[in-house]
Formats: C-alpha cells, structure tokens, sequence
C-alpha cells in the first residue's frame, strides 16, 4: 500500500480535513495517476452529508479527475507514463453482465464499483479524488485531448457525461427544443452540450441572476421559474427537458411544458422522493424518465465530441483549504459553474 495526502471528511457533519489515505499498489492491468484537478459535484456533498444513506468515514470524496500517468502495470496496453487522463465516477464493473457487454458498465447489472464510497473488489471502500494520486484499472481511464485547456476538463468526467448522455439517447439535435432546468455543474453543461448539438436551448433557473452567463454558454432563451408566468409562457413547447437540480421539484409543473412525446429526463439526484400527477403525463403521450451518468466508450466518445467542438466547462479553481467554503457556495447555488480543486495546493 501506498500513503498519499488527501482531504478527507471525518464524519456526515463535520468540514472536510487534510489527512492521508492509502492506495493500493498497481497490478498488472492498473494506472497511477498523479492527480493534477478534482472538480466538485454536487453528488459529492449528497454522499457525505448522508443524503442518500449512510457511509463509511473518513471519506474522501471526488469523480471529476484529471491527471497525469507516472506508472503503468506490466500488462497495461492503452496507457503510457506521462500520458494526459481522466477518471470519471466507477472504477470498475462486472464485464460480464449484459449490461457491461452493451458497453453500458453505468448500469452493471452486478453493480459498478464508484470511484469512491463503494466497496472495491479487494473489500475496502473506495477513496476519491481529492487526494493526489489514484490507482485504476485501465479499462476505466479516460484519454484528455490536448486541445481542451488541462485545467478545465476535470469537470465533463461527471458533469460531462452525466448530460451528454441523456441527450444522445434523446437524440437532441437540430429542429429539437430542449430545457435545461437548474444552471450549475451539470446544467451549464447541459446547455453548452445541447447547443453545440444544435438545439434551440432554454435555460430553466430560479432567478435571471445568471441570464448573461446562460446566453453567452449558447442558450437562446433564459427563463425565471420563480415566475409563474414562466409555466404558461412556455406550455406544451419542449421535446427534451433536462432537469439538473439537487433539491425536489413540481414534477407536475416542469412535464406541461413538454410537447407532444417529449421526454422529461432526470439527472438531479434530491434525497426525496418526488411526485407526480398521472393526467400531466397522459397529455401530450408524456414521459418522464432518468440517466446515469455514462458508459467509459461514451466518456470518451464525449471527450472527444468537447474537443471538437470547443466545448469546456465555466471552471473556478480553488486551493485544498478552499474545499468546505466551495460546498456552502454549492449549497447555496452560488456557483460558476463548477468548482475545481488545484492539487498541487493539497497538503501544502
Ligand atoms: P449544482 O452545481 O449545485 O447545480 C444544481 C442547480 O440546481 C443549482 O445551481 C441551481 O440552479 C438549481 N437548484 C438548486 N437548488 C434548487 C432548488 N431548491 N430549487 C430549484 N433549483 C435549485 O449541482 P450539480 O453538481 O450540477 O448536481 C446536480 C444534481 O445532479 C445533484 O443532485 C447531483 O447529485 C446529481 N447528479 C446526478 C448524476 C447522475 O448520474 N444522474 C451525476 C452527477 C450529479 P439555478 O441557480 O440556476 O436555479
Ligand atoms: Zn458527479
Ligand atoms: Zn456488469
């Protein structure tokens, strides 16, 4: 085992602290990446702070990383030392299953091992990102175009995937309305990947706080929900909507907007339970349907989709000792767009 420096959170409640934590030594098919960015989702908080059940602590939490490879396992083919890499939110899947044999190892009917909060295959729980190296298996690590700036692409191995995915499945694309309701992490990612995929793309936010920021990401209509106009104003009108919040919302509300066979999809992961009315559905031939994140071919598919078209996330970079101020600005929706932790600072 390996001791590396790390933040850790000691407990559901308590501020995240810098400690270390332990990895294991590569075997034949892994990667040791030296992390040089960790972005912070969402899901980051939800896991620690026990929203969506209890953990193991200390946890260090993390599943947007990129970095650099400084050893390779003796059998590893598609890696080599110094090559540019990501690592998204598994590590590690059955390959067995058809699930896994669809390319699809998000919804490994045996369970995807998470890159952190899950129990490994050796029977410790895994540790993520915010830690300055990792070790993975090379099936599960991402290549980093050169052309997207280094210090921004951390957030697409969540964030990224999380909303391009559901928006290839939905088949957005030119002559298609898509909504994106909530502009933070995945939202502005949602909304930069649905206009790059040339959708006409409203942005669904509390307020008109951040309307110039949405326009400029490429949406061509801002709307306030804290308006009610707002649900009349745009009733029956989306083929896709995309909702990205992090707290429970009006479900009944978001679907009358939907046209005729719209999809909405629902990536916001609130710990409660939401509801909704049957007749909002029957409408329109209505459906309401989720998506997990993304299988490794479409991560990297989408890699190269950003690289492409110039695509990268609004990024603001903070020290380790910035961490717990980041998740009250997250908390508080106070974000632009995502956070992204330098690493080099870690430990310091
Ligand atoms: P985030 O940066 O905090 O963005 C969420 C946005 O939702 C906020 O910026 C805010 O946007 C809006 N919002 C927050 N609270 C709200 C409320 N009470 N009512 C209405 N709108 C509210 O979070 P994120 O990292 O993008 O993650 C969003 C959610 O997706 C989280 O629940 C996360 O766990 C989940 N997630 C799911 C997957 C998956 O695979 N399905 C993957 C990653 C993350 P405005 O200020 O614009 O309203
Ligand atoms: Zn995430
Ligand atoms: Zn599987």
């Amino acid at each position: 085992m390996r001791t590396v420096k790390a933040y850790a959170a000691p407990s559901a409640t308590e501020p995240l602290v810098a400690t270390t934590i332990q990895r294991r030594e590569p075997g034949p098919h892994d990667v040791v990446i030296d992390i040089a960015y960790a972005g912070i989702c969402h899901s980051d908080i939800h896991t620690v702070r026990g929203d969506w059940g209890p953990q193991h602590y200390p946890l260090t939490v993390g599943h947007e990383i990129a970095g650099t490879v400084t050893e390779i396992g003796s059998e590893v083919t598609r890696y080599q030392v110094g090559d540019l890499v990501g690592v998204g939110c598994m590590v590690n899947s059955c390959r067995e299953c058809a699930n896994c044999a669809a390319g699809q190892e998000q919804y490994c009917l045996n369970g995807n091992v998470g890159t952190y909060a899950s129990v490994d295959r050796d029977g410790t729980i895994t540790q993520g990102g915010y830690s300055t190296h990792v070790v993975v298996d090379e099936d599960f690590v991402l290549r980093i175009p050169e052309s997207i700036p280094f210090e921004k692409v951390a957030p697409l191995l969540c964030a990224g995937i999380t909303t391009y995915s559901p928006l290839r499945h939905w088949n957005v694309g030119p002559g298609m309305k898509v909504a994106v309701i909530g502009l933070g992490g995945l939202g502005h990612m949602g909304v930069k990947l649905a206009h790059a995929m040339g959708a006409e793309v409203t942005v669904l936010s509390q307020s008109l706080r951040k309307k110039d920021d949405g326009l400029a990401m490429g949406a061509d209509h801002y709307y306030a929900t804290s308006d009610s106009a707002t649900f009349e104003t745009l009733k029956n009108q989306f083929d896709v909507i995309l909702n990205t919040v992090s707290a429970p919302l009006d479900v009944d509300a978001y679907v009358g907007l939907l046209t005729l066979d719209g999809t909405m999809v629902n990536v916001g992961a609130p710990p409660e339970p939401v509801s909704v009315h049957l007749f909002s559905i029957f409408t329109n031939r209505r459906s309401i349907a989720g998506s997990s994140i993304g299988g490794i071919a479409e991560t990297q598919e989408m890699l190269d989709f950003c690289a492409e078209h110039g695509v990268a996330p609004e990024t603001e970079l903070i020290s380790a000792d910035q961490i717990n101020e980041a998740w009250e600005r997250v908390l508080a929706s106070d974000v632009r767009f995502r956070f992204v932790i330098d690493i080099a600072t870690l430990g310091q």
